[in-house]
């Protein structure tokens, strides 16, 4: 669970991560190797499924 982060469709504040792997991969857009992607992650409501925020695991690679 994350601290101080409350849903806002619905409130609560129990807030889980997810991982997206495999075809959720983002790359650089000027990049075609898939090694050097990175997965996203998400915070997402566990009562609403209400994904609150998402980002790259590495974002250096993105620069
Ligand atoms: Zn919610």
């Amino acid at each position: 669970m994350i601290e101080n982060k409350v849903c806002p469709k619905c409130r609560s504040k129990e807030i889980g991560q997810g991982k997206q792997i495999g075809h959720g991969k983002m790359l650089p857009v000027n990049n075609t190797f898939m090694s050097l992607g990175s997965n996203i992650v998400a915070d997402i409501c566990t009562e609403c499924g209400y994904i609150l925020e998402m980002r790259v695991e590495k974002p250096h690679k993105f620069k």
